[in-house]
């Protein structure tokens, strides 16, 4: 059949249940194109997918999803096996607390780099509104994830302070900004991006809508080739599911450790010879850090299905 077929490719930028919007090529068009079929059913695409669109009869239509350089995906609980994509080609994860108003929950901080670290990204952490407090004491308490080998930055949207060094962590890449609302991610997207106008409470405005299965969000373009993507899907982080054997990867600071324990399966808890609880003791992990371990360990044992 000599049917021509115009195929291109661009990356989605918004999604709404089965409609993307695709920004094509260099950029300036963006193009409405459905999901459909198996496409849909199987393993839908997400925002920051590459995707290919053809012209059919009744409009664009997304044909196939390009290969992915990673993922953040989610397996609920009920579902261990099938996970759900909310957002592709991500190459960072910032995760923004605030120094003071409202007081950071660092069981809260720990949630969401475990979530970072079970999808292999990279993980940085924003603390914002650093005007509000002692400078030395809130370095003293983020001081474990220093140590653990995360950078972190204070930054203060009131001040200006810290915002530079961010701007150039963002540049050319992708991010996704997650953390409790009221921490300051619009307010710090708007400072760093004048002229961007984010409503400010935006990042959890716009979708709501509570427990959809079908993911909506976005990817906006930034100057200095950086891109910020955002989905409803990211602030439920307490329903995500790591399985039990995983998460002592998951603390980047157990990881020299991990395959030195006396025993292969060792869960770093009470078994003898465990090198885990040898660096504990000798002050080289962190007690806040190791406590947030067996709290999380025994949440995820007593959810997590045993087949
Ligand atoms: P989001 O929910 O994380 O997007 O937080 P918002 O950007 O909506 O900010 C929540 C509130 O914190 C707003 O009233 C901001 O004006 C305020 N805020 C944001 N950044 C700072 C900061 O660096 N210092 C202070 N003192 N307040 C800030
Ligand atoms: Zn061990």
């Amino acid at each position: 059949m000599a049917e021509r077929r115009l195929e291109s490719t661009g990356q989605i930028i918004r999604l709404y249940a089965d409609v993307a919007t695709v920004q094509m090529g260099d950029g300036d068009v963006h193009v409405q194109a459905t999901i459909r079929g198996k496409l849909f059913t199987e393993e839908p695409p997400a925002v920051g997918d590459w995707v290919s669109i053809e012209e059919r009869s009744g409009g664009q239509v997304i044909s196939g999803v390009l290969p992915r350089k990673s993922v953040l995906a989610r397996r609920a609980a009920g579902s261990a096996s099938r996970r759900q994509i909310l957002i592709a080609n991500v190459d960072q994860v910032m995760v923004v607390f605030a120094a003071a108003s409202p007081e950071p929950n660092l069981a809260t901080l720990d949630r969401f780099l475990v979530v970072v670290e079970a999808n292999d990204l990279q993980g940085q952490i924003i603390i914002n509104k650093v005007d509000l407090v002692e400078r030395r004491e809130v370095e003293e308490l983020f001081e474990p994830y220093k140590k653990a080998g995360y950078v972190v930055h204070y930054t203060s949207v009131r001040t200006g302070e810290g915002l530079g060094e961010l701007r150039r962590d963002l540049e050319g890449k992708e991010s996704v900004f997650v953390g409790p609302s009221g921490v300051g991610k619009s307010s710090l997207l708007n400072s760093l991006y004048p002229g961007l106008d984010l409503k400010v409470g935006l990042v959890s405005a716009a979708y709501g809508k509570g427990r959809h299965t079908t993911v909506g969000g976005f990817l906006i373009k930034l100057p200095g080739d950086a891109s910020v993507a955002d989905t409803a899907g990211l602030r439920e982080v307490g329903l995500w599911m790591v399985p039990p054997d995983e998460l002592p990867h998951c603390f980047l600071e157990f990881r020299p450790y991990l395959g030195e324990c006396r025993f292969s399966d060792c869960a770093h808890l009470a078994e003898p010879g465990c090198a885990v609880r040898a660096a504990l003791e000798r002050g080289d992990i962190y007690p806040s850090r190791y406590d947030s371990y067996v709290k999380l360990r025994e949440e995820a044992t007593a959810t997590w299905p045993r087949w």
